[in-house]
């Protein structure tokens, strides 16, 4: 497949065609015919999903029949619904991933202080890495903390990796790390989107987008804010055009003109870093004009509840009731908060007390109200730098879908998600939402677009160390039995008609304990789950800084390249040099398994030993990866993995089958998880068997099980979580997944596009692939019908109650109208526009970036968020006139996260092959610097070299009588490929992250430039 750079940019970019071509050189006139004989002759045809990413597109992959069985061709999927054929520049260009010379196929050893490379035999290198595993684990190992209470952890290994695996073996890795003990499980979702998770399930009660890819033509006016659909989710365009076509107001705000810009019906420009006081403002907006909708408002969410009198926000200090200095946790923070006054007053039932007419002052309603009363157009004008006339036509265009037949959405992304206040910032607009009755209706929502294709399904395995899967809390020492846990993480409702649907953990967690250890009774393998201390932080950060101290023995990179990715790149990068060991898994070399030879280092005198392990490509192996919109979609093998790289499935069975050996001869520290692991039961002749794993995923009856008089026999496949079980006669991977894979086979592999009237048209799919859960494509529909079941918006109905039962989508729980509250997940069943449960505050507040250019800001006395994650010893520019530039990090669509794929892509890096800062005219002038000028961007941790870009897509803001100009950096680049093009923007960010989540702050952040 010949494709020069001119054909290929044509295609791809120059023609602003990012949607339009399905299989990139098939749709070239002169190898179209050929294609087609190579397919119908020579080829075998497999279906797949891109796994760059969460839209999730469709493809069809052809594989020789002859030769080597290498990849023919790769092209879009025409029946795909969402991608209906189309692939972006990325999804178009994976047959070079596959065919590609540049990529491992051997595993490679680095030895300590060595400066090579050497081949090393698959057996040798898994046998070593098990003995270093096993010597870091026994050597490191914590049974009992300061307490005395049993905590069972490894604390010298971490882990980091990985949204590019599947979900079957995302699960398994995090079922092996965490029987070795591991605490210090991460993985790209940290960097990308944790923060949207607690925010959303915070206001909804689940932390996923909450409606799907094709429901977005169904919305009358679309906010894209704090993300660029059209370059970073290309095919997602398609649905928003469509909505466009259909009539909505499409709005982009953002720092720079972009390409969703170019197509929006209004572009409000706004500083990096003051989204929140723009939604405030928003919020302000609704409530001065009363554009809410109040039978909603009213019934669906928690405006009426009273809180506790002893609650206030102080408007000057810029603190919330229950503000303590420095908190004692294993990091640094500026303060925390006693939560005890951000509670509701309750009856004599212990039902929260409401206020139906919203007029009471403690009610939800009015405290909202108060606090929002300082956001006013001047003053968020100031703030942000977005002219006075573009807010309103903002504010006046989006809240005119809280009529109860309109809907509006908005999507967003990292430009939200990266912040030091994100979540708060993300919950803004999650209250927007429920102001204006936005939240389970079609085109509705709030729209989290994923940066990787499984960050959804990997989140859902729990490859993070607060959670195991499923969104079950990780135990902690003070939960020493199961019982204990049960009791202090199953919430208990007063009210009947709450649902109140974590009231089911104990069968959730007692079936996950089965899946994982299923020869021992759920209370006893509970002591196999390593446990947190009281506090104790292991996010992304903490991670890198404890490893920078040199904490940690080993890690294991898995998919993933923390050489780039990680904010404070040097830092990252000195830290690996600390370690014993690194395993890195990969389909490419990268950043961080070369760390030892790159920029600064002296190989010499770095002891670390590494084992870089070469992976399968996604299409080289079989199983199911989740987008964005909760899609579980089952992908199969096309060609056999190139030379010696094996599935990471198989690479993880290796491992494992390999501790459990050693531990059996040698003994060791609690070999108990190791021994019992779940081994037999998902592996098929020494091999990870995918299917298998699957249907433990969705989960078994273990024995024969009696419910509601239906007879279960073992073995059978669990319909629905509603039969999950606690007295471990169930083994469930994931209770969201159960329904997956059922007695009538892999659900997740359908392809049936087969609709209801109803269904077609708001373009719902359910019989294409699965969603979790139970194939519910839009979650808390039941909000988007009154209380008779009526549909708010007749014309774009979800769900209506018709002959006695519900039909459309699959109800967010069955029951009928007005019979249960509709926010099930959240204990008191409403939408929450006061939520008590985040570190930072019931309420969204302004806080500026830990690195700003002001000394103070109009809002309070609070420069920054008072309880943000930060490191002593961190090296900030707050104020310094040696940094004056404000900086900030986009993608780009030829590139995708740190690029160890696409810079090894040729047709990729033909594109987009070399670093670039962008900046205003006027900064150019002011710095001298031409289009095209080699420049220096720098500040107090480093410095990259970029080509500039001058362009009017960035202007100057003014801002609090400043003058202020932007960079704006691409941040996918990497010393290792290609050569001399520029470092990792990374350089540039700080170590410093949101106070619920710990996600670095990597969009807004102070710099200087310069000619080189
Ligand atoms: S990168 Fe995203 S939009 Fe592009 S083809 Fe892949 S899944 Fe589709």
């Amino acid at each position: 497949m010949i494709l020069n750079r001119r054909g290929f940019i044509k295609l791809s970019v120059a023609a602003g065609s990012f949607l339009a071509f399905a299989g990139l050189g098939f749709n070239m006139k002169p190898t179209t015919a050929k294609a087609q004989l190579l397919r119908i002759n020579w080829g075998r045809e497999t279906t797949s999903i891109c796994c760059y990413c969460s839209v999730g597109c469709g493809l069809l992959v052809h594989t020789s029949k002859e030769g080597q069985g290498r990849t023919i061709n790769v092209e879009g999927d025409p029946d795909h619904p969402i991608s209906e054929g189309s692939l972006c520049a990325k999804g178009a260009s994976v047959y070079q991933l596959a065919e590609n010379e540049n990529r491992l196929t051997k595993v490679l050893y680095r030895a300590p202080y060595t400066d090579k490379w050497v081949e090393a035999p698959w057996d040798w290198a898994i046998t070593r890495i098990a003995r270093k595993v096993k010597e870091a684990r026994d050597e490191t190992f914590v049974k009992t903390n300061d307490q005395g209470q049993v905590v069972n952890r490894t604390d010298g290994i971490a882990h980091v990796g990985s949204a590019a695996l599947d979900n079957e073996e995302c699960w398994y890795l995090q079922a092996l790390m965490r029987s070795l003990g591991l605490v210090y499980i991460e993985h790209q979702a940290r960097l990308c989107h944790s923060s949207s998770v607690p925010s959303l399930a915070e206001s909804y009660g689940r932390g996923a987008m909450t409606n799907h890819y094709t429901d977005l033509m169904n919305s009358d006016c679309i906010l894209m804010m704090g993300g660029n659909p059209a370059e970073c989710h290309p095919v997602t365009f398609k649905w928003i055009m469509k909505a466009k076509e259909n009539g909505a107001t499409l709005i982009s705000v953002d720092p720079r003109y972009n390409r969703s810009s170019s197509k929006a019906d209004i572009f409000a420009p706004m500083r990096s870093g003051t989204d929140t006081p723009f939604l405030l403002g928003m919020v302000k907006y609704i409530l001065d004009n009363d554009l809410y909708f109040k039978d909603y408002v009213v019934n669906y969410t928690n405006a009426a509840f009273l809180v506790n009198p002893d609650f206030y926000f102080d408007p000057e200090e810029g603190l919330f009731s229950g503000f303590q200095k420095k908190s004692e946790t294993n990091f640094a923070v500026f303060g925390s908060y006693d939560r005890d006054s951000w509670s509701f007053q309750k009856d004599n039932d212990g039902i929260p007390k409401r206020d139906t007419s919203l007029q009471d002052p403690n009610c939800v309603f009015q405290l909202l109200k108060k606090h929002v009363e300082r956001y006013t157009l001047d003053r968020v004008s100031e703030t942000t730098g977005t002219p006075r006339d573009k807010l309103e036509e903002v504010y006046k265009a989006f809240a005119a879908t809280g009529a109860p037949d309109k809907s509006g959405t908005n999507t967003y992304a990292m430009g939200w998600t990266q912040h030091t206040i994100a979540v708060q910032l993300i919950r803004s607009m999650a209250m927007i939402q429920l102001l204006l009755g936005n939240v389970g209706n079609a085109g509705g929502g709030v729209n989290a677009l994923r940066g990787e294709s499984n960050v959804q399904g990997s989140t859902d395995s729990a490859l993070l160390y607060h959670i195991i899967p499923a969104y079950n809390p990780t135990p902690r020492a003070s939960w020493p039995t199961l019982e204990d846990y049960n009791k202090a993480n199953t919430p208990v409702s007063h009210d009947p008609k709450s649902a109140n649907w974590w009231q089911n953990r104990p069968k959730y967690i007692a079936s996950l304990l089965k899946a994982m250890y299923p020869d021992k009774e759920p209370s006893e393998s509970y002591n196999y789950m390593p446990r947190l201390d009281a506090g104790q932080d292991c996010s992304w950060l903490v991670m890198f800084d404890h490893m920078h101290q040199g904490k940690f023995k080993g890690l294991f990179a898995w998919g993933m390249n923390p050489a780039v990715s990680g904010a404070d790149t040097n830092k990252t990068r000195e830290a690996l040099s600390k370690l014993d060991w690194l395993v890195n898994v990969n389909i490419f070399h990268n950043e961080t398994g070369s760390f030892w030879h790159g920029p600064g280092m002296d190989p010499g005198r770095i002891k670390t030993e590494v084992f870089m392990l070469p992976a399968a490509v996604f299409y080289e192996k079989e199983g199911s990866i989740t987008n964005s919109g909760r899609w579980a979609q089952w992908r199969y093998e096309g060609p056999k993995p190139l030379g010696g790289s094996k599935r990471d499935g198989d690479m993880m069975v290796m491992l494992a089958r390999r501790l459990k050996a050693l531990y059996q001869e040698e003994g060791g520290e609690f070999p108990e998880p190791i021994a019992n692991f779940n081994l037999d039961n998902i592996v098929t002749d020494g091999k990870f068997d995918v299917e298998k794993m699957a249907r433990l995923h969705n989960g078994y009856f273990l024995r024969d099980k009696t419910i509601d008089g239906t007879t279960y026999k073992a073995g059978t496949q669990v319909p629905s979580f509603a039969l999950l079980q606690d007295d471990g006669s169930t083994a469930c991977g994931n209770w969201l997944y159960c329904g997956s894979f059922t007695e009538d086979g892999n659900l997740m592999a359908r392809r049936d596009k087969t609709q209801t009237d109803m269904q077609a048209n708001i373009a719902l799919f359910p019989n294409w692939s699965w969603a979790w859960p139970v194939n519910r494509r839009v979650l808390y529909n039941r909000a988007s019908v009154d209380k008779n079941g009526r549909p708010y918006a007749p014309d774009k109905a979800v769900i209506k109650w018709q002959d006695n039962q519900w039909v459309g989508d699959v109800p967010d729980g069955g029951w009928g109208p007005s019979e249960k509250h509709p926010f099930i997940m959240t204990t008191e069943g409403y939408g929450r526009l006061f939520g008590p449960g985040l570190v930072d505050g019931p309420f969204p507040e302004h806080y500026e970036p830990l690195e700003c250019p002001f000394e103070e800001q109009p809002f309070s006395k609070q420069l920054h968020n008072p309880v943000a994650l930060h490191f002593e010893g961190e090296k900030r520019a707050v104020c310094d006139p040696r940094y004056p530039f404000v900086g900030t990090t986009y993608r780009v669509t030829e590139h995708w996260q740190s690029g160890v794929m696409t810079r090894w892509t040729p047709w990729l890096l033909e594109c987009m092959p070399e670093l670039f800062a962008e900046i205003d005219p006027e900064l150019a002038k002011l710095r001298e610097i031409n289009n095209g000028d080699k420049v220096i961007v720098e500040n107090p941790r480093g410095r990259v070299k970029a080509v500039a870009i001058v362009s009017h897509r960035l202007a100057p803001y003014k801002v609090m009588g400043q003058n202020l100009h932007m960079v704006g950096l691409p941040w996918h680049y990497g010393w290792l490929q290609p050569k001399d093009s520029g470092d990792a923007a990374n350089l540039l960010t700080p170590a410093v992250g949101d106070a619920n989540t710990g996600i670095p702050e990597t969009k807004a952040f102070m710099v200087n430039i310069r000619k080189a």
